[in-house]
């Protein structure tokens, strides 16, 4: 007798049905927002990424316009891409440092970083349907804070370093090197444009004095009382540094002998007149300054130097406390 016997048979999972079920695991669960767009800009869904920084959930999202959902968004700019998205079916980008974020996200990492809201770069990518026109747009948002904070961080130490290498410690003027820099600088431009600059040198007199009877310390103060007042005197596009120990420059750009000279009586009388305070004690000192005014036979900024220096042991030879202008012969 025969008998009937049931056979199972194990039925074929549907592949494809299989492998979109996990691509949409995948795209849920990727560490980049993701958000589909129709031309309405309504949203058609979007991924775990974008339910946890935004709060709002997929189907609550679902059919809303995007940009009544994020009035953050920079309507007028954004739109602009996707429309020329749809109508170009080509991607478009934003990226962090264009604008640091499209979304205002807050940072992951608020305690390991500095940042409070999370830098964004975007993309948007056309979608066709079948008949290969573009149906809807993906927004790919990637939190890219990590990259913006620390390249930021680096750029601060280095202007923070180029900075700190320019500048003169005891006074915060330009340092001798940098300064000497500048001066090339505006050498050259004189003798490409014809403009006329000048050049001013001082030195404070008698200092070894101020030094000796009340030491080294309050001999700094009144260095930096004279580069403040220095500073406080000149026009902005005036360039000054320390040249040497109680030695100031200044630049003068599109400034002649005559103005410099007068600019040059008005610092000498303000830092004569300026009595400053070391720890009690009153201090008064006088200065000694050379001027030169840039000429077309000078063949180096050197010269140009050298000749400021020239006229400042002038006003040291002639007696101190006064200003002598370089004549060119
Ligand atoms: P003169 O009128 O001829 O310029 O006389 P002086 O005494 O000022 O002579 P000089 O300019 O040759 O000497 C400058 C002195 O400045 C020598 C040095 O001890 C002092 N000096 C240089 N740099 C500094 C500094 O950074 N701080 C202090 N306190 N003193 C300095
Ligand atoms: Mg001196
Ligand atoms: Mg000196």
């Amino acid at each position: 007798m025969s008998q009937a016997s049931l056979q199972i048979v194990p039925v074929e999972p549907d592949t494809e049905l299989a492998s979109l079920h996990l691509m949409m695991q995948l795209l849920q669960n990727v560490d980049v927002g993701l958000i589909l767009i129709n031309e309405q800009h309504q949203v058609q869904m979007w991924n775990n990424f974008m339910e946890n920084h935004s709060a709002i959930r997929t189907s609550d999202a679902r059919g809303s316009n995007l940009f009544e959902l994020f009035p953050e968004l920079p309507a007028g700019w954004l739109k602009k891409k996707i429309d020329s998205v749809f109508k170009l079916n080509s991607r478009a980008y934003s990226t962090w440092e264009q604008q640091p974020r499209l979304f205002n996200f807050k940072s992951n990492r608020p305690l390991t970083g500095n940042a409070e809201y999370m830098y964004q770069n975007v993309t948007l990518i056309p979608l066709t349907s079948t008949n290969k026109k573009v149906s809807q747009v993906c927004i790919l948002v990637y939190d890219v804070t990590d990259i913006a904070t620390h390249k930021l961080e680096l750029e601060a130490a280095n202007a923070a370093l180029e900075k700190l290498s320019r500048t003169d410690r005891l006074t915060g003027l330009y340092n001798r090197g940098h300064w000497e820099e500048r001066l090339v600088d505006e050498f050259r431009r004189c003798k490409r444009t014809g403009r006329v600059s000048s050049l001013l040198m001082f030195d404070i007199d008698h200092f070894k004095k101020i030094n000796d009877g009340c030491g080294h310390q309050a001999g700094d103060t009144v260095i930096r009382a004279l580069a403040d007042l220095l500073l406080q005197t000149q026009r902005e596009t005036d360039v000054s540094g320390r040249y040497g120990g109680e030695e100031f420059v200044t630049i003068l750009p599109d400034t002649s002998i005559s103005q410099a000279l007068i600019f040059a009586e008005r610092l000498r009388l303000r830092l004569a007149a300026t009595v400053v305070d070391c720890q009690g004690q009153p201090l008064q000192v006088t200065v000694s300054i050379g001027i030169s005014q840039y000429d077309d036979m000078l063949e180096s900024h050197q010269q140009w130097l050298a000749q400021v220096d020239q006229a400042m042991y002038q006003s040291k030879h002639n007696g101190r406390n006064q200003t002598t202008c370089y004549v060119h012969e």
